[in-house]
């Protein structure tokens, strides 16, 4: 309200971490984290494919930000929040494989796997992940383990 004193602000999250532009980017892809998830999960471009798509999450894991994973979640599975796990460090990611998801598809399908340390110990996440594109953008929908 104009003339009041304002509320003091809400506890606000921290600002995402973000690594230098020119370090490797944590998805794996060999590639400067400026030309490569950066730009995704700053929304300065939109990723172009499902895959782009997928590893920018991963490394919005990495780097604990659930902005990006929330706004790159579709509107029918997205969780209304999303708490990450601060025991968990991301160690790694490989795409396995991958189904349509280009530029010139409305579904995509990425599975990979992400490896990452719980509580001290080694694991790994395997998992065939399915994207929509919808207004020119990739979400993600949901996630399943493949049947080994
Ligand atoms: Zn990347």
């Amino acid at each position: 309200m104009p003339g009041l004193p304002s509320e003091p602000s809400a506890e606000r999250p921290a600002a995402p971490r973000r690594p230098r532009a020119s370090s490797t980017c944590p998805c794996g892809s060999g590639r400067g984290f400026g030309a490569c998830c950066g730009p995704y999960l700053d929304a300065e471009r939109t990723a172009p494919t499902a895959e782009a798509l997928m590893r920018s999450r991963y490394t919005a894991f990495a780097l604990d930000d659930t902005a990006h994973l929330l706004a790159t979640w579709h509107p029918t599975t997205r969780p209304a929040r999303l708490d990450l796990d601060a025991d968990v460090r991301w160690t790694g990611l490989e795409v396995l494989a991958t189904e349509a998801g280009t530029a010139d598809d409305v579904r995509g399908v990425v599975e990979f796997r992400a490896h990452h340390v719980h509580a001290g110990r080694a694991d790994v996440l395997h998992e065939r992940s399915r994207f929509r594109r919808q207004d020119g953008r990739w979400f993600y929908v949901r996630g399943r383990t493949p049947a080994p």
